[in-house]
């Protein structure tokens, strides 16, 4: 079935210059770009943009713990050890396999209803994960969080890591599998080298929480650089480095190493301001992500785009740095290419038809043009404004609506998982 976008606005994070424009969807993905002065291509369904309607590519919400939309609003205002000491690590002793599912899922609804198609997840009982994904047809980079504990613990963690990636690693084209190592402070050294070693033998790429906070880089017994080359982080295939925030931007990474900004998250734990502008002038990936929700406490890519746009330029007193255009291609390309998802990102003919359809006919978007639209998106614009998400060409989340998903089921099955763990 094709489907065509008829006189629509598309913009993504390489096009210096929106363009109005006639787009087919086929066979899952983008089939043809044209001129909208041009006589449109023949279609099953049409969506009339009448000029206003945009089609961006799809969010990639390149770091997350979705299940942990069950723990928001606990621990509110504290510092992150003691938040995830006191607040977070107690209740997530009580989560069950089926909770995390359910957790997830209603993660997805919020994730899909703001323009995400993709995202980062590190969490655990990760099959079940897996499987939303797969039932929702969403797409998403998937490790299991592994830390130290009980002996035989990380082993396990490990062991359950790989075979996640066995059975689930380039499912239905839907799923990429990392490993995923939880952060300096949760696991020893020796181990971190036998997981990046796990990880050159079985070609996969290590998911990683590194430097969010001050207090990390002062205990981390090295330099930064020391602890990435001794650990093996950086022989990976590739390896992401969530947070970054105490990262000196002079340090050497090689090009198998990407960088997640989190603003939102960074700012309400008080963790610090990555210095985004020195790596991005750098030409380091970074991607952006949300967090999970239990310290953002929004899934929402729109309000990642603006806040690291505005914060950037409010910390270094400069209005020219990460530009609407920068923070729109760390949202969408970047990510995709961090967590190996080729052809996502851009509007180009042949890639995934992984895309946001944004309504364009509403006061705060009067003025937008060819010239402006990135910066109208980004700045006035908000996820209030997405009419659907579609990925693969098929709707995920068009006009409240969940094709794939019972919402009402997910959110009666989330309430029920919160309280009892809350209980
Ligand atoms: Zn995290």
């Amino acid at each position: 079935m094709a489907t065509l976008f008829k006189d629509v606005y598309i913009a993504d994070g390489s096009r210096t210059k929106a363009e109005r424009v006639h787009l087919l969807v086929s066979k899952g993905r983008i089939a043809q770009i044209i001129d909208a002065s041009q006589t449109p291509p023949a279609a099953d369904k049409i969506i009339s943009g009448r000029g206003h309607m945009a089609v961006i590519p799809g969010f990639v919400n390149a770091h997350t713990h979705a299940a942990m939309i069950l723990l928001r609003g606990l621990g509110e205002e504290a510092p992150l050890m003691e938040w995830l000491q006191n607040k977070i690590w107690p209740v997530e002793d009580k989560l069950t396999p089926e909770y995390i599912y359910w957790g997830t899922l209603s993660a997805m609804l919020e994730m899909l209803a703001t323009g995400t198609t993709c995202f980062a997840d590190m969490y655990f009982e990760m099959e079940r994960v897996a499987e939303a994904v797969l039932g929702a047809g969403m797409k998403a980079a998937l490790c299991r969080g592994i830390t130290a504990g009980a002996p035989g613990k990380i082993e396990r963690s490990l062991s359950n890591n790989l075979d996640l990636a066995k059975n689930y690693h380039g499912r239905e084209g839907l799923i990429t599998v990392q490993l995923g190592p939880h952060a300096p402070y949760t696991v020893p050294m020796d181990y971190m080298r036998s997981i990046t070693d796990a990880a050159k033998t079985n070609g996969l790429g290590v998911h990683f929480h590194f430097l969010e906070t001050k207090g990390e880089l002062d205990n981390l017994g090295m330099s930064p650089t020391d602890y990435l080359k001794e650990s093996g982080l950086l022989n990976t295939p590739y390896t992401v480095l969530a947070h970054a925030v105490w990262l000196d931007p002079k340090t050497e990474l090689p090009d198998n190493v990407s960088l997640v900004h989190n603003p939102c998250s960074n700012l309400k734990l008080g963790s610090g301001i990555m210095p985004l502008t020195e790596w991005l002038e750098r030409g380091a990936v970074v991607a952006l992500g949300t967090d999970g929700a239990s310290s953002n406490n929004r899934l929402d890519m729109w309000e990642e785009m603006r806040t690291a746009s505005l914060l950037h330029k409010g910390a270094t007193m400069n209005p020219v740095c990460v530009s609407a255009l920068d923070v729109l291609r760390m949202a969408t390309y970047e990510g995709a290419r961090a967590f190996g998802f080729a052809q996502k990102g851009m509007i180009q003919e042949g890639w995934f038809a992984d895309l946001v359809l944004v309504n364009l006919d509403k006061p705060h978007y009067i003025g937008v043009n060819e010239e402006n639209l990135a910066a109208y998106l980004v700045y006035a614009g908000s996820s209030a404004d997405v009419l659907g998400t579609m990925i693969n060409g098929r709707w995920i989340y068009r006009n409240g609506e969940y094709p794939t998903l019972d919402a009402e089921e997910i959110m009666i099955k989330a309430r029920e998982a919160r309280d009892a763990i809350t209980r």
